[in-house]
Parts: structure tokens; C-alpha cells; sequence
């Protein structure tokens, strides 16, 4: 199995560039690879490619668009292994991990592909002899940032929409994990894309945002990362009066309600927290426990965290690989020091394993004070915190009490709780007695500083259209 070489795919071409920086493998910090860096004129040239690709791509039938987005999710499923591996190797993540990932990001192809053959409009009912239509039309060359945390499920949402749609797509694609992009890249053009249609690049962020947000030709912004950059691309966005889908940072309570089993659901909790080591925007993080509960959900949560196996991705007996960087050691780090100086428990974990690969445990911290720097900075990486509630309102206040809203839980067996967590909770993202926030057919995003509009589900091709109301009057007036 060999680790893809990393070029820029631009018009239906693959680009080398002299400048490179160097890929990681975050298990042993060895450098596995290169990713260009695109200059001024492939930014360029991507630009009238993805413009070029549009004009053909907007005019083909979304059964034919189905059909190649298909066959291109087909390639990746004959492909799996080969692109498990390259993302295991740049990310870190189990094997197990990095396959189920393949297949997300395929069944994300696969609903938005079916969902893009039923973009329909309206027939308006008015007076005799005028029709007024509702059309919706793909919005246009799309400019799309996908963050490093899911190497391929992560640009495959924005592809997938875009290409549904009937639009083109620029992914800058991250730096850190670029393979499962390019895996993606060739299992389009193999499918037979037309060029122009999907193009990748990767560089400077800072200088490929800037360079494609003004341009007239792009005309939507989707982004999946940090609020902060989120909000600098939406600023920047507005500017040039373009829509914006953005997927930005969470910090998702879990709220277990005092009529739960709190071994098995302190058991589950903790398996979840140790997927892609905590590095999910949705990753249960901040568990409010209804105190006759607590004590026995907090024991059973540390225990089975304390078990979790760490270590090479590869190794089938690890649950958990390293982090994907060191900017997540250092701030895990970060956290732990700043809650255990303010009084928070450390239960199990709080230190970096080893110090070749970015090695660190689940860990879980009880009875965390407000102040603590965690309960409000989305740890993003395997930190769980576990605070004892009196009533369900407590929880709902104290879940409600940050500026993300992008997922949430809660585990009851009450259909009266579950109302009021369904009516209280303000979440893009509210999942009850399961912690899986998100499907290919369900809709996912966040409210308040958690982004908006909507990937996947019915609601996610809604952002690569555009509304056209059409008034037809049959006979024209006479002057
Ligand atoms: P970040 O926001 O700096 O980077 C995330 C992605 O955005 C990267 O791929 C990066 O290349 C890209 N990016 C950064 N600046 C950009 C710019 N000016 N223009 C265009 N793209 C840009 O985050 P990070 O330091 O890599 O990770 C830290 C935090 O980001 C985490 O704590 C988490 O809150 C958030 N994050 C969220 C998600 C998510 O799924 N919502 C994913 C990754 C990171």
C-alpha cells in the first residue's frame, strides 16, 4: 500500500508544484509526504476551470450528474482499502476508523446524488391565463475549505452537494490530511467527471480564501472548521454579498436523566468519546448527570475510559490512535492544567503518553467549575467533563449556557423529559438515547456561533440552489 502522491487537480489535470510542505504521520511524527503549495496562477487557472466546468455541468441532467456521482462512489468503495490506509497514515485514526469513514463519505455521494433528482419547483395557482413558476437553479461555482479531522468524509459533503446540484466546486482541501481529497479527485475523473467540474487545490488558507472570495465568479462560500475562521470567511463573504454555508465549532452536552441505566450509559458515552480521539465537532463533551446518578455514571464512564487502548492506528488491538497534530497535545494540555488549577477531579488521563506521536488518553474530569477554560473552549480531542445537575431545567439551562448550538444528547426513557429537552435544548443537533448525531439523510448544522444552513438530508441541496421565480403570462396584453 503506497501513500498517494499529492498534487493539485485542476481542469481535469493533475499539477505538480516546486513548493511543498511536509505531511506528517502523526503516530511516530515521520514525514510521509508533500503537499504543493498553489500559486496566484493556479488559483487562477482553477477559477476559469470551475467556471468553464459549470457552463457543461449545469446543463447535463441530474440523472446523468446521479450517474457519475455514483460510479465515482462506486471506485471509492473498490478503493477502501487503499484510501483507509493513506488516511490512517496522515491522520492517525484506527483503520477500523478510517474504512467506516470511506463508507460515510460514499453513502454521503450516494443520498445526495438521489436527492439532486429532486431539486422541484412550484406551479403557483393565480388568475387565468399568467403561471408563476419556482425554479430552483445551481447557484454557481462553489469555493469550499474542509478541515483535517475527516480526511474524506468532511470534502465529500461538499462535493457531493455541490455536484448534486449541478454546480462546480475549488476545495482547498487541508494541508495536514490531503489524501482523501485526491483519492476522491481520481475516483471522479476516473468516473468520467467533465474537467473543470471538481477542482482541488491545497496552499496558504489564508491566501486561497482571499484570493476566491471576491472573485464574481464564485458564488457560494462552504466552509467546516473553527468559529474564529469561520466568521473572518463570513465577514469577508458579506462583503461581496455572497451566501455562506458554514460548519463551525461545537462543544455538545450530553444530559442523563435520572431514569437511565448509568453504567451501560456511562459505558457508552466514554467508547463514543474516544472516536477519532474526540476530534469531531459533535463529540460528547460536557455531561450533565442528575445526581442520584452520578456516582455511578462517573465510575462507569472513567473505568471503561481507562481501558481505552492507545497507540499506531494500524495495530487492530488500539481504540484510539494519536491526535492528529501537536497543536491538539498542546491544547489538551492546556485545558487539563487550567481545570485542575481551579478544582476540577482528574479521574483517568491528563498526560501525553510517550513523546514520539501525539499520543494522549481519554480524559475524563468531574465535578469541573464553571470558570474552567473547558467547559467553555471545545476541547476538540478526547477531554470529557461530568458536573452533577438537580433538574432537568438545571441541565437545559447549563447546556444552553455557550454560544454553540451544534450537537446535543440526552438519555431518558421519559416521553415527557424527552419533550421538554426537545423544546429547550438549542441544538442544530439533538439526539436522544444515541450519540450519533448525524446521517447521510438527516440534515446537520449548527445555530448560533456553531454556523449555518444545513449538510445532508433533504434541506443540504437547498444551499447549492438558487430561487427563480418565473411569471408567465400566456397571451401577451395588446398596446
Ligand atoms: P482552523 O479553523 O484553523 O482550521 C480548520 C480548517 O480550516 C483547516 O483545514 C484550515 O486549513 C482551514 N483554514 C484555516 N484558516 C483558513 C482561512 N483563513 N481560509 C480558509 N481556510 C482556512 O482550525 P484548527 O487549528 O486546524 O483546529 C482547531 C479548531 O478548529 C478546533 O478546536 C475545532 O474547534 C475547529 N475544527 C472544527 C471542525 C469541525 O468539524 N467543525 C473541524 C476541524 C477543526
Amino acid at each position: 500500500m503506497q501513500y498517494p502522491s499529492i498534487q493539485l487537480y485542476i481542469g481535469g489535470e493533475w499539477r505538480k508544484t516546486t513548493d511543498g510542505m511536509q505531511i506528517l504521520n502523526p503516530a511516530d511524527e515521520s514525514v510521509i509526504g508533500t503537499v504543493p503549495v498553489a500559486t496566484r496562477s493556479d488559483l487562477e487557472a482553477a477559477l476559469s476551470a470551475a467556471a468553464d466546468g459549470f457552463r457543461i455541468w449545469s446543463r447535463i441532467s441530474p440523472a446523468r450528474r446521479a450517474d457519475i456521482i455514483r460510479k465515482a462512489a462506486s471506485l471509492m468503495r473498490e478503493r477502501i482499502e487503499e484510501i483507509a490506509y493513506s488516511i490512517t497514515l496522515e491522520h492517525g485514526k484506527t483503520i477500523a476508523q478510517a474504512r467506516l469513514e470511506v463508507v460515510r463519505g460514499c453513502e454521503f455521494f450516494e443520498w445526495d446524488a438521489a436527492e439532486g433528482q429532486r431539486t422541484y419547483g412550484r406551479v403557483i395557482p393565480s388568475e387565468p391565463g399568467i403561471r408563476y413558476l419556482v425554479v430552483h437553479q445551481p447557484i454557481g461555482p462553489v469555493a469550499a475549505f474542509s478541515p483535517w479531522n475527516f480526511p474524506m468524509s468532511q470534502p465529500a459533503r461538499k462535493i457531493a452537494g455541490a455536484l448534486a446540484a449541478g454546480c462546480s466546486i475549488i476545495l482547498k482541501a487541508a494541508e495536514e490530511t490531503p489524501a482523501g481529497a485526491v483519492h476522491m479527485a481520481r475516483a471522479f475523473h476516473d468516473a468520467g467527471l467533465p474537467p473543470g467540474v471538481f477542482n482541488l487545490v491545497f496552499g496558504v488558507p489564508s491566501e486561497i480564501s482571499g484570493y476566491l472570495i471576491p472573485q464574481e465568479r464564485i458564488r457560494l462560500i462552504a466552509f467546516t472548521g473553527s468559529t474564529v475562521v469561520g466568521k473572518r470567511l463570513t465577514e469577508m463573504a458579506a462583503l461581496h454579498m455572497k451566501p455562506v454555508l458554514m460548519e463551525l465549532g461545537g462543544h455538545a452536552p450530553v444530559i442523563v436523566c435520572d431514569d437511565v441505566d448509568p453504567d451501560a450509559t456511562g459505558i457508552m458515552s466514554a467508547v463514543r468519546k474516544a472516536r477519532n480521539a474526540g476530534q469531531v465537532c459533535t463529540s460528547p463533551t460536557r455531561f450533565y448527570v442528575q445526581k442520584p446518578l452520578y456516582n455511578a455514571f462517573t465510575k462507569a464512564f472513567a473505568e471503561r475510559a481507562a481501558a481505552v487502548t492507545i497507540g499506531d492506528g494500524f495495530d487492530q488491538s488500539v481504540q484510539m490512535g494519536p491526535l492528529a497534530n501537536h497543536r491538539r497535545i498542546d491544547a489538551m494540555e492546556m485545558l487539563v492544567a487550567d481545570a485542575k488549577a481551579k478544582g476540577a477531579k482528574i479521574l483517568t488521563g491528563g498526560h501525553r503518553v510517550g513523546n514520539r506521536g501525539y499520543f494522549f488518553p481519554v480524559t475524563v474530569m468531574a465535578d469541573v467549575p464553571d470558570d474552567a477554560r473547558v467547559m467553555r473552549e471545545e476541547p476538540f480531542g478526547p477531554i470529557a467533563v461530568i458536573n452533577p445537575v438537580a433538574t432537568i431545567d438545571d441541565a437545559i439551562e447549563k447546556a444552553n449556557g455557550l454560544p454553540f448550538g451544534l450537537a446535543a444528547y440526552a438519555f431518558t426513557h421519559s416521553a415527557y423529559n424527552a419533550d421538554r429537552l426537545i423544546d429547550g435544548v438549542e441544538a442544530g443537533n439533538l439526539s436522544i438515547n444515541t450519540l450519533e448525531a448525524s446521517v447521510p439523510e438527516t440534515p446537520f448544522g449548527g445555530v448560533k456561533e456553531s454556523g449555518n444552513g444545513r449538510e445532508g438530508g433533504a434541506e443540504g441541496l437547498s444551499h447549492y440552489t438558487t430561487v427563480k421565480n418565473v411569471s408567465h403570462r400566456m397571451t401577451m396584453a395588446r398596446a
